[in-house]
């Protein structure tokens, strides 16, 4: 059983040791309170097994894959970015109450086990997974190994700065990270930045500021894409300017990992994949001294996460 805990949906899928699904459902995730999490998984779970004819113990276990931080060896989640809880234990209620193994990863971390197990990395022994959806991750696998670090939360490369003045304030509190400028969430914020720098009337011309009436506060990531592919000439430049912004990023994880391929996932990518990956590709090599991998959407689509679970269990439980 894999599930994919997010802060806005938790999915969960039953599927066969050979990644092949055989029923995925989500629901929203129960922000009742911190210990409904665990209370919600196992209540899909036997759902699913229920509806399959299948004993909860005849499952090899349950991988759960989830936003950071945490603490990969204890299960639990620390202060997660994206859910309000100061602290979400998972694998040791799941495995109390339904009596089979469970293990926790990091979701990007648990993207690039997918991506080795199921994806496009099959048989690759250097390779990234990059995350460009509500924020930026990332997770790799150099010389075999899947980087984890002390407490399951390395690589947290949508924190690289890639902006010294620190223009733009991230998520984390911190200024000038990647997030900050091109994930879904920070977008509008650069979108507004840019705005305030450029003359008033070409704004005002642009089809991107007619489409929010003027409030700037309605900007949604998505509008920008939309008047960039509408062929709207100011959205097209920040598209742009955004693609440079990716590829500082994508350089610092050449630089880094030395990978031989890199796959991107998340909704801004794989809902814009010519307008996120083509800048990229473009303006890497200004940046990187390692020689440039081929680099592409993955295509384990919107279920990378669900797909890393899964290899979560093949690879922890035995
Ligand atoms: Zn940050």
């Amino acid at each position: 059983m894999g599930v994919d805990l997010g802060g806005t949906w938790t999915r969960v899928v039953l599927s066969d040791e050979k990644g092949n699904f055989i029923e995925k459902m989500s629901e929203r995730v129960d922000k009742s309170s911190s210990e409904a999490i665990s209370k919600q998984i196992i209540r899909l779970i036997r759902f699913l097994c229920k509806k399959h004819v299948l004993d909860v113990t005849a499952l090899r276990g349950v991988g759960i894959a989830a936003t950071g931080p945490l603490i990969q060896k204890e299960g639990v989640l620390i202060k997660p970015t994206n859910l309000p809880f100061e602290y979400v234990s998972l694998t040791k209620p799941i495995t109390e109450e339904l009596a089979i193994p469970a293990c926790l990863i990091n979701d990007c971390a648990g993207a690039a086990l997918g991506e080795n197990i199921f994806g496009a990395a099959i048989g690759l022994d250097n390779y990234v997974y990059i995350t460009i959806g509500t924020g930026i991750g990332g997770g790799a696998i150099v010389n075999g190994t899947l980087l984890l670090g002390k407490d399951g939360n390395g690589h947290e490369v949508g924190h690289f700065t890639i902006d010294y003045k620190g223009r733009l304030t991230c998520g984390c509190g911190k200024r000038g990270h990647w997030e900050a400028y091109c994930s879904g969430r920070n977008i509008p914020n650069f979108v507004r930045m840019r705005f305030k720098e450029i003359d008033e009337k070409t704004v005002k011309q642009s089809s991107l500021f007619k489409k929010v009436k003027g409030d700037l506060s309605k900007l949604r990531a998505a509008d920008l894409f939309v008047a960039a592919k509408e062929g709207d000439r100011l959205s097209l430049q920040l598209v742009n300017e955004i693609g440079i912004l990716n590829a500082i990023g994508f350089a610092n994880v050449v630089n880094a990992y030395d990978p031989s391929l890199i796959t991107v996932g998340g909704t801004v990518t794989l809902k814009n994949k010519k307008m996120i990956l083509g800048p990229v590709k473009k303006y890497v090599e200004d940046y990187a001294v390692n020689r440039v991998p081929k680099i592409m959407a993955t295509p384990l689509g919107e279920d990378a996460g669900i797909y890393g679970a899964i290899a979560a269990v093949l690879k922890y439980i035995p």
